[in-house]
């Protein structure tokens, strides 16, 4: 069963474009899930509509066997993450506070809160002495989207979308965090869709690559490797 599954997706938006086409895809288990292609082939929309921050004008869109038609916005939010280019911390909430977003929002105790907040800023590579208690105008743009990245996690959400998220950072910065995310999502296991207009970036993390064309088409999908052989 694949955690999240595209049936026959259209999505028309209110002006008349057309954003995503007869899209099929299935999302496996663990499996980091690139979208790639030029800009405005529908890549976000269909990101998008698994967190019901768009929803299909018609089709499915399941994830973990639900249809999410029927599922309130706000839960699904909570079990997926959510990255996109400029992360959009809380500006007057430190790193330790914005991580711990979600966990406040669940209930958690200070005591669980604080260990994971510790816990995700070390995977991230950031000491947590150093940045608990700093306010985001205190990071460098590459800090910032590993904090948004530690926040994403910190409920530990089966699935992960993440939207152009190393978009903002210079290209040397890029380099480092998507082979640390690589390992970070190797470890835990997260089920990652990850939108980029990037091929090296698809070809270097993805497991599977999907190739968006004009029109909202998915043209190809495929290993990295294979796709790279044609
Ligand atoms: P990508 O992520 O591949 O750049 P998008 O999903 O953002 O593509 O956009 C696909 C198409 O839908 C584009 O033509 C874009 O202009 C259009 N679009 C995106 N959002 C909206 C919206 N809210 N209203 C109308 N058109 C939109
Ligand atoms: P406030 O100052 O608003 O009472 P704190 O700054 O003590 O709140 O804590 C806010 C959040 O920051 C906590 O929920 C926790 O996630 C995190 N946090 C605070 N201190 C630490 C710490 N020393 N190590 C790790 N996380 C911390």
């Amino acid at each position: 069963e694949p955690v999240i599954r595209f049936e026959q997706v259209r999505k028309e938006y209110p002006d008349g474009t057309v954003a995503v086409e007869h899209l099929d895809l299935e999302v496996r288990e663990h499996e980091l899930m690139v979208l790639v292609g030029p800009s405005g082939c529908g890549k976000s929309t269909t990101l998008r509509m698994v967190n019901r921050l768009v929803d299909p004008t018609s089709g499915r869109v399941v994830v973990q066997g639900r249809d999410i038609a029927s599922t309130d916005p706000v839960e699904l939010r909570r079990r997926i993450g959510y990255v996109i280019q400029h992360v959009g911390l809380f500006p007057h909430r430190t790193v330790g506070q914005n991580i711990g977003t979600v966990p406040d929002l669940l209930g958690w105790d200070r005591a669980r809160s604080k260990r994971r907040t510790g816990e995700l800023l070390e995977l991230v590579g950031l000491d947590p002495d150093t940045y608990t208690r700093r306010y985001p105008h205190q990071l460098s743009g590459g800090e910032r989207q590993r904090v948004g990245v530690a926040r994403a996690l910190a409920a530990d959400p089966p699935v992960l979308l993440m939207d152009e998220p190393f978009g903002a950072v210079d290209p040397a910065g890029r380099r480092r965090l998507q082979q640390e995310f690589w390992r970070i999502q190797r470890e835990l296991g997260t089920t990652v869709m990850l939108v980029t207009h990037d091929v090296d970036e698809a070809v270097r993390l993805g497991d599977r690559v999907a190739v968006f064309a004009r029109g909202g088409r998915l043209e190809q999908l495929g290993d990295a490797v294979e796709l790279l052989a044609r």
